[in-house]
């Protein structure tokens, strides 16, 4: 078993039913759900004129390779209906591995931790709360202190 944390995102749609059928889906094909951050609420990154993100980072219990995963998460975004408009565009879920283990991993489709880690308060607002002592393999640093030095400006609201 390794342990994963991914981040689940979506700004389309009812958002809180794609979070809840995108945890249904990773339960069933990659793993349990061991813990699951509170849903956050952040402006668009990088495009500010569509609809607000809501963002939820899971740790998962995984039998699947790094890949296999990716694989497996892709396709539950192609099940949920996933619609591309344009890069950072509009999609109605979208899941990214963050860690895998203390695995780093740079292949031609697979980059883990996934690299915006640091740079997204999205990110690291539900990563602090489910694991605020957990090390960044590649720069050493926990995530804490990640979120203590990172300066994205677009404010992150806990909902309920
Ligand atoms: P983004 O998540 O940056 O908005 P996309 O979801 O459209 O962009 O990017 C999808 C591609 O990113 C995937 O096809 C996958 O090959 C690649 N990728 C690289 N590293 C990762 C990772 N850690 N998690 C998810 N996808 C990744
Ligand atoms: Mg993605």
């Amino acid at each position: 078993m390794s342990q994963c944390y991914l981040l689940l995102g979506t700004n389309i749609g009812d958002k809180k039913h794609n979070l809840l059928q995108a945890r249904e889906l990773i339960t069933a094909r990659i793993g349990e759900i061991t813990k699951p951050s509170a849903i956050y609420q952040t402006s668009a990154w990088g495009k500010e004129d569509q609809d607000d993100f809501l963002n939820q980072v899971l740790e998962v219990e995984t039998d699947l390779s790094p890949e296999h995963l990716l694989s497996v998460g892709l396709d539950i975004e192609k099940e949920l209906g996933r619609i591309r408009y344009e890069h950072w565009g509009e999609r109605l879920i979208d899941i990214d591995i963050l860690y895998y283990e203390d695995q780093v991993i740079t292949s031609q489709r697979l980059t883990v931790p996934h690299p915006e880690i640091q740079n997204r308060k999205f990110t690291l607002v539900p990563l602090v709360e489910l694991a605020p002592d957990h090390k960044h393999p590649k720069m050493k640093q926990t995530n804490k202190d990640l979120l203590e030095a990172c300066n994205d400006p677009l404010e992150v609201v806990k909902i309920d």
